[in-house]
This record gives C-alpha cells, sequence and structure tokens, in this order.
C-alpha cells in the first residue's frame, strides 16, 4: 500500500468548540465533513483524548469555526497543543458566543457552523459525531486553509539543532531517548508514534 496517497486527500481546518456548565473550552480538528444536505448534517471525527471530545459526548452539541488562509501557527499551537483540561484556553481569545451559548472564533476564520449530536459512534482512537446544523453563519471572504497549505505555508519547523531522540512532525514535540515506544502518544497534539521522525 502507498501511504502517500492518503495524503492526496484534502481537508480543512478547523476549531471545534464546547461549552459544558461555565468551562468553555477548544481543539484543532481536521475532520469535518458535510454528509447530507437535506436533513444538514455533518462529521466530524474528534480524538479521545481531547476534553472539547467529553465535552462534546456529555453535551450534545458544538460549534466549528472555519480556519482560513490567514491563520496564524500560533493559533493551532494555542487550541492543538495544549489540553483545555488544564489550561483556560478561552484567556487572552476575543472570542463571540452563537445563539447555542458556545463559543465560535471569528479572528482568522471565515465561518462558523453550529451542530446538535444525532449520533456518536466509537472508532476506538476516536468518536465520529454526526451531528445536525442547527445555525451557520458566513463571516468573511477569505479562502478556508486545507491542511495541505498549512504544511506548506503557515506550520513552523521545531527547532531541533543540538537535540537527540525523535521529533513529532505534526506539532514539534522532541521525545528525548534512543527507542520511542510503539504506542508512544505525543502529550502535545496526540499524535501517535508513527508520527515522529528521528532526529
Ligand atoms: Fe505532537
Amino acid at each position: 500500500m502507498d501511504k502517500k496517497a492518503m495524503y492526496k486527500l484534502t481537508y480543512g481546518l478547523f476549531i471545534l468548540t464546547a461549552k459544558e456548565e461555565e468551562k468553555d473550552n477548544g481543539c484543532i480538528v481536521n475532520t469535518v465533513t458535510q454528509v447530507t444536505t437535506e436533513p444538514n448534517r455533518i462529521t466530524v471525527a474528534v480524538n479521545k483524548k481531547n476534553y472539547t471530545h467529553d465535552m462534546i459526548l456529555r453535551t450534545g452539541t458544538f460549534n466549528v469555526s472555519v480556519l482560513t488562509e490567514n491563520s496564524r501557527f500560533e493559533t493551532y499551537r494555542h487550541w492543538g497543543f495544549q489540553s483545555g483540561a488544564e489550561t483556560d484556553k478561552m484567556e487572552g481569545i476575543t472570542f463571540q458566543r452563537a445563539e447555542n451559548g458556545i463559543v465560535y472564533i471569528e479572528d482568522q476564520c471565515n465561518a462558523y457552523i453550529s451542530a446538535k449530536v444525532v449520533s456518536a459512534t466509537d472508532l476506538g482512537t476516536h468518536t465520529l459525531f454526526l451531528a445536525d446544523v442547527t445555525d451557520a453563519r458566513a463571516l468573511a471572504d477569505e479562502e478556508s486553509v486545507t491542511y495541505s497549505y498549512y504544511q506548506k505555508n503557515i506550520k513552523t519547523a521545531p527547532k531541533t539543532e543540538g537535540k537527540k531522540g525523535f521529533v513529532c512532525t505534526v506539532c514539534g514535540y522532541i521525545y528525548e531517548g534512543d527507542t520511542l515506544p510503539e504506542d508512544f502518544v505525543c502529550p502535545l497534539c496526540k499524535h501517535p508514534a508513527s508520527d515522529f521522525k528521528k532526529l
């Protein structure tokens, strides 16, 4: 099998937000897809290690903010490479609230979609949420970012000079050690050992 074929699939990048009682949280996902128009439904696969995942599982509602080509690496670091379980991701962030009470982001995004979960399918590492679109609004004319555009134009190369071990090719986290355990999961971005490269 040629795994490179998988890279030919296109993906967008999104800030997925949820709210549980007084807690707001969000993470980065690349798996939002509209699956039907009548009814208007989307799916999103969310890694179970994300705190946002648990919040959506419990509350059944979420928002998706669509990131643009003008988004900055710092934004991905903020939403993607730290956990909402330990930090307040809303600190220092300018945000708005949709009708469902959940945060959406206007800065560096061109639209938001509010959704209500119809079903949750256990995929092992992820849960696939199928959801009804309950509200949606376009915010700007800028192009939506694709994962390949992000890889080529937004992502900053990690600083690895003089370091030994393995680097996460997704977020730049460095694992120091001679062997990387097969079941290792990046503590920052939750990607598996197969996404690490030996330095
Ligand atoms: Fe990582």
